[in-house]
């Protein structure tokens, strides 16, 4: 029997950083192993939103295709290897536009009105007039991970719901058409550490928020970014008694020094190490964790035909089980064949 189907997308936002790497893509690596996956970059929707000062979005365009890229290098440069899956551009796959059109014939407007994840965009993102692609946007989802029949998407705990919509519309289609085409997509739960902001335990770390760590960063840039961290402000002096659990250099030890992790709280509380001198310890192992990605970037910067060719191959892939499922799709809801499908 074949590999199990996994779908994922990563919306283009430029650089990623380390709660990208460590909240998703370390998983996705693992992942390639195990199962036949797509992975995608959703281009399509990162024009739901308007956009402006750093972000795309369908007012704000200019750095769609160099986001597409950088994300693309961030990717097979953390690991994603193109031998074990399939990396792509959402939009060059263009059966997923036709799955998502007919996908919205079928979908009720209340599951759109319902989704809470619009209101919490709208929000987010201060949208005062949001668009039809903004309300529509679970049916684009749902385009994206059954186009290729994906039986499972990798997702946290916080994220379960995101796939709600795309099992209720394959069983709607399922129901409406009498055959079972589409499978009812599983999550694939993974356990993720959380990965703080540089100014807090209570924040994530985040593109918006702008507190964070891009592994694209020098050995020295990322230096200077651990040494910004928040720390305990009672502890002024080494002997100071510190805090450790409010901490955020604490919380990336508890990543990047587990081991070590009851010596360090065991030091900062009874004030045996200074702060500076505990930020130089977590820069030098998260340095060390990212070198190799740092590498093998920057030798992929100097080859970007290899980049596109990994992106065209992944989308002919992609295309080739897109146009399958889009037959079969027009079949059951008795569309005239198309010669290329
Ligand atoms: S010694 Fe380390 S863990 Fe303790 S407060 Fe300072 S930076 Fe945080």
């Amino acid at each position: 029997m074949g590999k199990k189907r996994v779908t994922s997308g990563m919306r283009p936002t430029g650089c990623l950083h380390l709660g990208n790497l460590l909240g998703a893509l370390t998983n996705w690596v693992r992942l390639q192993d195990e199962y036949d996956c797509f992975y995608f970059i959703v281009d399509w929707h990162a024009l739901t939103t308007p956009g402006g000062g750093a972000a795309v979005g369908y007012e704000n365009v200019g750095e769609l295709q160099n986001f597409i890229r950088e994300m693309a290098l961030d990717w097979i440069s953390a690991g994603l290897d193109p031998d074990k899956c399939s990396i792509f551009v959402q939009s060059s796959v263009p059966e997923v536009a036709e799955l998502h059109l007919l996908f919205s014939m079928i979908t009720p407007l209340g599951w759109l009105e319902r989704n809470p994840t619009y209101r919490d965009m709208i929000l987010g993102y201060k949208i005062e007039s949001p668009s039809y692609g903004l309300l529509g946007y679970p049916t684009l989802q749902a385009a994206d991970i059954l186009a290729y029949k994906g039986e499972f998407v990798p997702v946290g705990r916080d994220q379960e719901a995101h796939v709600n919509m795309t099992r209720d519309l394959a069983q709607r289609f399922n129901s409406l058409y009498g055959k079972q085409v589409f499978p009812i997509t599983e999550t694939l739960l993974t356990e993720v550490p959380k990965v703080p902001g540089l100014e807090s335990v209570e924040k994530k770390m985040s593109k918006s928020a702008g507190n964070y760590i891009a592994f694209s960063l020098s050995e020295e840039e990322t230096t200077e970014k651990v040494k910004s961290m928040f720390t305990d402000p009672v502890k002024i002096r080494k002997d100071d008694p510190g805090h450790p659990d409010g901490c955020v250099v604490f919380a990336f030890h508890d990543i990047y020094n587990r081991p070590e992790l009851e010596n360090i709280r065991g030091e900062c509380e009874k004030g045996k190490r200074g702060c500076v001198a505990c930020k130089m310890q977590l820069a030098g192992s998260m340095n060390r964790a990212l070198e190799p990605i740092r590498n093998k970037r920057k030798k992929l910067e100097e080859k970007p035909e290899m980049v596109e060719e990994i992106l065209r191959a992944g989308s002919e892939r992609a295309r080739n089980a897109a146009r399958e499922t889009l037959r079969e799709v027009r079949e059951v809801m008795n569309l005239p064949p198309r010669k290329d499908y």
